[in-house]
Parts: structure tokens; sequence; C-alpha cells
């Protein structure tokens, strides 16, 4: 075996005689263990995907922005190393949702002016 190995993880080329990938990824046990960089804050993709979910039903002009600006600093701590990067794809969507609940949120009161105006 004297291939690199692609992280199946965080997608990173480790040498072939890689026990464990820097994310933490093993490749013997084939489970994500604590990572070698040790200093990850541990990351918080949980919250934003239920802040973001939450956004898109009730206070949206809070939760969505609020939800959207933390996950985005987020993605760059994960980006430059300082985050776990295993929450990325949660965070990532929690920023999305954030988003979508804040031009919900700003549609919705469109909508009511013009209603209030129509009238
Ligand atoms: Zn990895």
């Amino acid at each position: 075996m004297s291939v690199p190995k692609d992280c199946p993880k965080c997608g990173m080329i480790n040498p072939p005689e890689a026990q464990r990938c820097d994310c933490g990824y093993d490749f013997f046990s084939l489970k994500s263990e604590r990572s070698f960089l040790g200093s990850h804050r541990p990351h918080r993709g949980q919250t934003h995907l239920w802040t973001g979910i939450a956004s898109l039903f009730v206070c949206g002009f809070i939760l969505g922005p609020m939800t959207a600006i933390s996950a985005t600093r987020d993605l760059r701590a994960i980006a430059n190393g300082a985050m776990d990067p295993a929450g990325e794809g949660l965070t990532r969507a929690g920023q999305i949702l954030g988003i979508a609940g804040t031009i919900l949120w700003f549609l919705a009161l469109i909508v009511r002016l013009l209603l209030v105006l129509g009238n």
C-alpha cells in the first residue's frame, strides 16, 4: 500500500503510512477520533441548524440574520482550522436557512405593507 490516502471526512490527502488524518479520521478504525490538531473549538452546527429552521417560522427578522452571521463566522473558523470541521455541513445548512429566514421575513413584511397600503 503506497497510495496516498484521501480522507473521506475532510478530503485531505494523507501520506500512505498515515494512521490518522489531521482532522481526526482514523484509517484503521474508520471512525473519527480526536483531532491531532487538538486546538479546535467544538462546532455549533446543531445550534445553527435549529435556529436556522426556527427562523423560517418565528422571529425571522432576529433569528435569520443572527444565525446567518454567526454561521458565516463559524464557517470561517472551520476553514482556518480554529473550529471542528465535522460541523461544516450543519453550519452551512444553518447559514442557508438563516439567509432564507431573513428573506422570507422581508417578503412577508413587503406583502403586509402592500396589503396595508392597498386598503
Ligand atoms: Zn481528514
